[in-house]
């Protein structure tokens, strides 16, 4: 049998020969974030992913001109996008436009897992400047966001 044609789910959100990473190797600010990379094979446009973030943790804020489609699939949370928070939970469907900052944030109850799907040749991301992050911090729903772990 070979193994890269159906890789079994494992329990914990893990499926077969596929390794979990660190979600960034960089320095940008995020907390308890793991990544798997499910479907990415040299010669696909784009790659599918699961990340998982632990309770009360959160991904980077950040925007680039790369999109994500994202399939909540574990838990629950909220997502900034633009200038709105949302309310999330298992099997929502959430996309993140061009250039639109965005970060996403797990319960504190439960894990957030989510697929998403990005292209594979992409732009890194941006990270907001203390203007930009000062203006973001105006609208009080963002602001309440973003302080839910300080
Ligand atoms: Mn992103």
């Amino acid at each position: 049998m070979n193994s890269r044609i159906v890789r079994k789910a494992l329990a914990g959100f893990r499926w077969q020969d596929v390794d979990v990473l660190a979600y960034k190797a960089d320095a940008a600010p995020f907390r308890d974030v793991t990544r798997q990379v499910l479907f990415g094979d040299a010669g696909q446009a784009s790659q599918l992913r699961y990340f998982e973030v632990a309770p009360n943790g959160h991904t980077t804020l950040e925007r680039h001109a790369h999109t994500h489609a994202v399939m909540i699939l574990r838990g629950a949370g909220r997502c900034l996008v633009g200038d709105a928070v949302f309310a999330i939970e298992t099997f929502d469907l959430v996309t993140v436009p061009p250039l639109t900052w965005h970060q996403f944030r797990a319960s504190i109850e439960s894990p957030l897992g989510f697929l998403c799907i990005v292209d594979a040749d992409r732009d890194r991301p941006q990270l907001p400047t203390p203007v930009e992050l000062r203006q973001m911090r105006e609208l009080p729903a963002i602001r309440a966001f973003l302080e839910a772990d300080s």
